[in-house]
Parts: structure tokens; C-alpha cells; sequence
């Protein structure tokens, strides 16, 4: 039986077929170049990543979200969420594409930039030329940062002057770009009120970056805007539209960010129940005693509901819809679920779970992160109270 008829949910064939050419790249490809890493590595060699994103090239893996004029190979979002589940299952796919196996493609944002923007800083990051970074977060709060953007930016002369300092950012360092956003005006004062996106490129005088350690192996960067001049042409999009602009971008990200933590999830329950299965103990193998196998079953009965709520989001996503309060119930049911099972089949494994040979640890460290990146869960549950509450009168009984 075909693993689409085992959930009962038939996907169309050629996403099955898409789903098994990644999950064969992923074991036979990207998993033997995986194990030759130390275990916390985030990425492999230059040689490596180009051997990898060749392969991944040719089988039409790259560029999914790079509009064809620009050479992309745009893909549906249920296409996309197919291929984050598959893989996430190796890291040096978790990390596509700024530096995984599947490369390019710069933040989707760039391709509402002019020409210019688009041929001097999109173009070059679809063959992997260039790699950006996208700064929204600050020290005083990410989960609201329609109000909490402090980073301010002020037209002198010809330029607009940036100061501030932006938190958390992933990929900053080495980056040839980043597209920070600042508040350019509260009103009054001739400017659009709001907050506006630039692109800047790490050697402007004024910007500087610090690393911040964190509990997984992917460090972000603080970065200090201090008189950082930004020439002209380098808004992207409208003055005071910037935040629009983002909130389009997360909302596309959150559900293929889901699906990548649902395969990693499911990878580790896979594993579990290979070890329980093998593991004696006085009376039978560990997959004999109802404690393991309620662990199973609930991570079993969670994922195939968290990879539903994916598949839901991006079918909307596919047939026009926002997908806004979609993808914040598929990012915070699969970034919780995910964290759940992965724990479990720390359990199953005992020591061996939170040993350094295994990636187990390491998934637990790195799901962590996910349900505070891209939004925490709190806010996420906001969202979806917020619509439930408006959209909902009572029922039969109280409406
Ligand atoms: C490893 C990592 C990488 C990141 N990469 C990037 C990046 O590349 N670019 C970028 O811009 N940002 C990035 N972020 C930032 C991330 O988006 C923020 O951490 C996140 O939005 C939360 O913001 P905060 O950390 O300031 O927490 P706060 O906004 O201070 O919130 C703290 C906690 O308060 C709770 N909370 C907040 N608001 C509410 C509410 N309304 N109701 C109830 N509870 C609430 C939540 O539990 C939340 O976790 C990254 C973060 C991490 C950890």
C-alpha cells in the first residue's frame, strides 16, 4: 500500500512521485555526505553543497520560488510543503535554502523590488552568487513588531540614515545583502507613516554584527545600525509599506516551516520504533509494553493530524486564498506536535536518545527554536482565537 492511501488522503500523483524522487535524494544523496559531519555542523563543504545542488538542480528540486522571468521553477505550495517535509529530514536540507542542498532562491520580498533591485541583488541569489538575510526582530520584541520596530530611518541629503539594532537574525553574517526593516516616520513630517523595507549590504559604514549563541547550532546576529547610510534607490517597495510586504512573505513561509518540522518529527518516530522493536528487555522487546506504544500512537495520531493541517493551508494558499490564519494553525500545531514526538522518541531510545552519535538531541535542540521563530505559539493562538471569535456567532443553542 502507497503511503497516500495509508493516510487515506490521496495526493495527486505527481506529488507522490515528487515526494519519493526527495526522499530518495535525501537517503541516497545528501544522508552519506551528512554522516562524514561533526554533529553539530550547519553545513558541509563548498564542493559538497555544489555536487549536492547540481543533483538537485537537474532533478528540478531548485529555485521553487523564483518567478520564471528570473529563471525560477515556481512550484504550487502543496509541491513546496511536499518537499520541506522530505527534506528536513537531513539538515543540510533543514537549512535550504541559504545553505542547504537545495540552494537558491533570495527572499521572496526582493521580486516586488524595481529592475535595478531585482538585477543587482534577486538575480544573483537564485544561482547562489548571493545569499541575504531578512532583519524584522529587535531587543524590544518580536512577536508585535508592527509596534515595536525602533530602528529608525531618516532622510539626509540623497540617503536615508538607519540607526537601531535588529536581534536574532539568522544567516546575517556572510551575507551579501539583508533586507532591514525601520520606521520612517509616525506621521506629521511629509513621510508615509510606517514602517519601510532596504535593502543593505554588509559593508555600508554604520553596521556591524555580533553572534549570539543560541541553543541550536545556527547562531543568528545582532546587528547595530549607527548612522548607516543607505542610498536611495535601496527602498524596497513603498516608502511606509514595508510591513505589508513582510507580512505576505512570513504568512508563505510558516506553512512549508511546518511541514520541515513534521519531517523531522517523523523521522524520529521512525527511528524509535525501529530501536523499540530491537531492544530486549527481561519479558519481550520494548515494543511490547504499552507505555511505548501509547507514546507511539499518540506521536503517530499527532503527526498524521499536524501533516492534514499542512496540506490544508497550502491547498488554500493554492487556490488563492490568504492561508493567513491557516498558517498560523499548521505552524503552531506542527511546530508543537513535532516537539512533542521528537521528545518522545528521546524517551524510547533512553540514553542512547540524548547521545551525541544520534541526531535526536539535536532535532530536540533545533524544534526548540521553532516554536519561537516565525512567530511563537502565543501569538499564533491570538491569531486564531482573534478569527474564530469574529467569524463565530454561538452555534445552535447560543447564536
Ligand atoms: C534562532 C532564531 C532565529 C531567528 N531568526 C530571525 C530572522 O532571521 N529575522 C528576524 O527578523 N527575526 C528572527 N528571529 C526572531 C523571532 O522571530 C522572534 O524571537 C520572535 O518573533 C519572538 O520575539 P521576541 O524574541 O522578541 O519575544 P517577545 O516578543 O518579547 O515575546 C516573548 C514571549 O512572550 C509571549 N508573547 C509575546 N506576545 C504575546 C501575546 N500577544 N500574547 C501572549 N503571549 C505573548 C510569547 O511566549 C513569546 O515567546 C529569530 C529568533 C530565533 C530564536
Amino acid at each position: 500500500m502507497s503511503e497516500a492511501e495509508h493516510y487515506g488522503f490521496q495526493l495527486p500523483e505527481e506529488l507522490v512521485m515528487l515526494r519519493d524522487q526527495v526522499r530518495r535524494f535525501m537517503r541516497e544523496e545528501v544522508k552519506p555526505i551528512e554522516d562524514k559531519l561533526p554533529h553539530d555542523a550547519t553545513g558541509c563543504s563548498s564542493q559538497d553543497r555544489a555536487y549536492l545542488r547540481g543533483l538537485a538542480e537537474q532533478m528540478g528540486l531548485t529555485r521553487l520560488t523564483v518567478p520564471e522571468e528570473y529563471g525560477g521553477n515556481p512550484v504550487s505550495a502543496m509541491a513546496r510543503v511536499i518537499i520541506a517535509e522530505e527534506s528536513a529530514k537531513c539538515r543540510l536540507g533543514a537549512y535550504a535554502p541559504a545553505l542547504g542542498a537545495f540552494g537558491g532562491g533570495p527572499p521572496n520580498i526582493i521580486w516586488g523590488g524595481t529592475a535595478a533591485q531585482i538585477e543587482q541583488y534577486g538575480v544573483p541569489c537564485v544561482d547562489g552568487r548571493k545569499r541575504a538575510f531578512v532583519a524584522i526582530t529587535e531587543p524590544t520584541g518580536g512577536s508585535d513588531p508592527r509596534n515595536n520596530i525602533s530602528t529608525r530611518a531618516v532622510k539626509r541629503g540623497g540617503k536615508w540614515v538607519l540607526n537601531g539594532r535588529k536581534m536574532w537574525i539568522t544567516g546575517a553574517a556572510g551575507a551579501d545583502f539583508g533586507i532591514i526593516f525601520a520606521r520612517t516616520s509616525d506621521g506629521g513630517d511629509g513621510v508615509p507613516p510606517g514602517i519601510t523595507a532596504f535593502i543593505v549590504e554588509p559593508d555600508y559604514p554604520g553596521i556591524s554584527f555580533n553572534e549570539i549563541g543560541v541553543i541550536r547550532a545556527l547562531s543568528p546576529y545582532e546587528i547595530v545600525l549607527e548612522d548607516c547610510e543607505v542610498p536611495e534607490e535601496n527602498v524596497l517597495g513603498d516608502v511606509g509599506k514595508g510591513f505589508g510586504v513582510a507580512q505576505t512573505w512570513l504568512v508563505d513561509a510558516r506553512i512549508p516551516y511546518a511541514a520541515g518540522c513534521i519531517g523531522i518529527a517523523q523521522e524520529a518516530l521512525d527511528m524509535a520504533c525501529g530501536w523499540v522493536k530491537q531492544r530486549p528487555t527481561r519479558d519481550g522487546m520494548l515494543s511490547g509494553k504499552q507505555a511505548i506504544q501509547w507514546m507511539i500512537a499518540d506521536s503517530e495520531v499527532e503527526l498524521r493530524a499536524a501533516r492534514m493541517l499542512v496540506y490544508d493551508a497550502a491547498s488554500k494558499v493554492d487556490q488563492g486564498q490568504s492561508g493567513k490564519v491557516d498558517a498560523s494553525i499548521c505552524k503552531l500545531y506542527g511546530t508543537e506536535t513535532a516537539g512533542r514526538v521528537v521528545d518522545r522518541a528521546i524517551q524510547m531510545f533512553g540514553g542512547m536518545g540524548v547521545a551525541k552519535e544520534m541526531p535526536l538531541e539535536r532535532w530536540y535542540r533545533e524544534l526548540r527554536v521553532k516554536r519561537i521563530g516565525e512567530g511563537p505559539s502565543e501569538v499564533h493562538r491570538m491569531v486564531i482565537a482573534r478569527d474564530k471569535l469574529r467569524n463565530t456567532d454561538g452555534g445552535i443553542y447560543f447564536g
